[in-house]
């Protein structure tokens, strides 16, 4: 055991259910501040190419950018409306509280940590979150699909994020998230082993049967280094 490769949200930030089309509408009232049916239509435009988007991701592991679902949906871009989009979107970003004394932890034992995260935003809105909350230096190596080909469950996701940490042997690395299709079927397919987090309210509409098995079920991230006790030699 060399690494631990965490999954983002729902995993290193506690589960959020969102609104995906409030936080559209969110942005759509900047562009167009006095014309409400224009927002609700931008809004819903957006929203729709975002879906689609995210249903490729499903069912074919097709990573994507927001600036490719706003050019898809004809939609403006100002950074004052992209700024509004990220306020939505802020109760979703927050670090959970036990990371920084974990992650510490597993680094003071020689392990390299890193994250792998599906996701459309691009990493300069990731690490600013992470720095917010003071832990984007405790990450060796931080891979967002935003910057991919693929995203999760795709075996070049995972060995993206085994080559960021300077990682060759599968074996020798842990992922940790809270989807099974996308995380626990993706790591362990790769040869990683897979501890979930089964505490995400993952929509109906995101979710792939699967049948493999986590390696651990983790109910707190404070409880890792006791299950990564058993590994280790
Ligand atoms: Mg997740």
């Amino acid at each position: 055991m060399r690494a631990v490769i965490f999954d983002w949200g729902g995993t290193l930030t506690p589960w959020v259910t969102m609104d995906h089309l409030a936080a559209w509408r969110a942005y759509a009232d900047v562009i167009h501040p006095e014309d409400v049916t224009a927002a609700v239509a931008l809004a819903a435009a957006v929203h729709a190419a975002e879906q689609a988007a995210w249903l490729r991701v499903r069912d074919h592991h097709t990573a994507f950018t927001l600036a490719q679902v706003l050019d898809t949906a004809h939609a403006p871009v100002t950074e004052a409306a992209l700024l509004a989009f990220r306020a939505y979107w802020d109760r979703a970003t927050h670090t959970d509280p036990e990371v920084a004394p974990l992650l510490t932890a597993l680094r003071e034992r020689g392990l390299r940590t890193g994250i792998l995260s599906s996701t459309a935003w691009p990493a300069t809105w990731h690490d600013e979150v992470l720095a917010r909350d003071g832990v984007l230096h405790l990450f060796d190596a931080r891979i967002w699909s935003s910057d991919l080909p693929h995203t999760k469950p795709h075996p070049a996701a995972f060995k993206a994020a085994m080559a960021a940490l300077d990682i060759t042997t599968p074996t020798d690395c842990v992922y940790i998230g809270d989807r099974p299709y996308d995380d626990i079927t993706g790591a362990k397919a790769v040869g990683m082993r897979a501890i979930l987090i089964p505490h995400s309210d993952i929509p109906p509409s995101q979710q792939v049967p699967t049948t493999a098995t986590p390696d651990a079920t983790l109910h707190r991230l404070s409880d890792l280094p006791t299950i990564l006790d058993r590994w280790l030699p």
